[in-house]
């Protein structure tokens, strides 16, 4: 199933997309949907895709992610491969949704950069959790732009900031539940901005697979359903190109992954 959250006027609603349809879900949150048996939720409202404002598909708990998690995109920086997850936190603030704006303050950074990302949606309350058994902890999977302002990640020595401004990170447009993508190693991840392909990677390529990762972190963190993690980007982010480019005002920026869809977002600055 393709499940997302949207809005029809004033009211928010869960969803199945099939097509250009939805099938409206008698549920607030996809995070309800854990758990629950969808033929207890169905309304039998079949809405249009083209009348909704398509909203985030969730809002985590907390968002994990991992640096560097791809050896050809940490070599592009001039990083060392890591020799285990390099984790960090964005803020949950940071979320909007597909067709929503990135923006921030000219003052704040002139280095907004695109990172496309496979994120991945957990289901079930995990606390150590073996790698054998991680992919059953896994909801679903979404598109995430962990948007990032090199200048501050530069400057802050640390990403909260960089990473976390708000709106920098974009989610969606939908949660591809666990059962339809039976292996997240094997997805083809494609960045564009203003219709120019950036990005081109496949998720085969991670130097910590989707297994691993969920194990590492649930050592360290006790994961809740509806928490997320960003599994990295691949080579071709706007500081490694030469020369280097950034979003700007008007830019638009597209990451699509195989199985999921594509999430776009505009870039303002203000
Ligand atoms: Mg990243």
């Amino acid at each position: 199933m393709k499940l997302l959250r949207y809005a029809l006027g004033d009211e928010t609603y869960a969803g199945i997309l099939t097509g250009d349809e939805i099938m409206r879900l008698g549920i607030e949150d996809i995070a309800d949907m854990m758990g629950a048996e969808l033929a207890f939720v169905e309304t039998g409202i079949i809405d249009s895709l083209a009348d909704a404002r398509v909203l985030a598909p969730l809002q985590p708990g907390k968002i994990l992610a991992i640096g560097r998690n791809y050896a050809e995109h940490a070599r592009e920086l001039d990083n060392d491969v890591p020799a285990e997850p390099l984790v960090f936190a964005v803020m949950p603030s940071a979320v909007i949704g597909d067709g929503a704006v990135i923006e921030w303050e000219a003052d704040m950074s002139a280095q907004v950069d695109w990172e496309g990302e496979l994120a991945v949606v957990i289901g079930e309350t995990a606390r150590k959790a073996s790698p054998e058994a991680a992919l059953d902890l896994v909801f679903g999977y979404t598109i995430a732009n962990d948007v990032s302002a090199r200048d501050l990640q530069t400057r802050d020595k640390q990403w909260t900031r960089a990473k976390g401004l708000d709106t920098f990170c974009p989610l969606g447009p939908v949660v591809v539940t666990a059962d339809e993508i039976p292996d997240p190693q094997q997805l083809r991840i494609v960045t564009t901005v203003d219709g120019v392909e950036k990005q081109n990677g496949s998720t085969a390529d991670m130097i910590f697979d989707v297994r691993f990762l969920i194990a590492h972190l649930s050592r360290a963190f006790t994961l809740y359903p509806g928490d997320m993690i960003l599994t990295g980007t691949p080579a071709g982010v706007g500081k490694a190109q030469k020369p280097p480019q950034f979003l700007t005002d008007g830019s638009v920026v597209s990451v699509e992954i195989e199985g999921i869809g594509t999430l776009t977002n505009s870039c303002r600055v203000l």
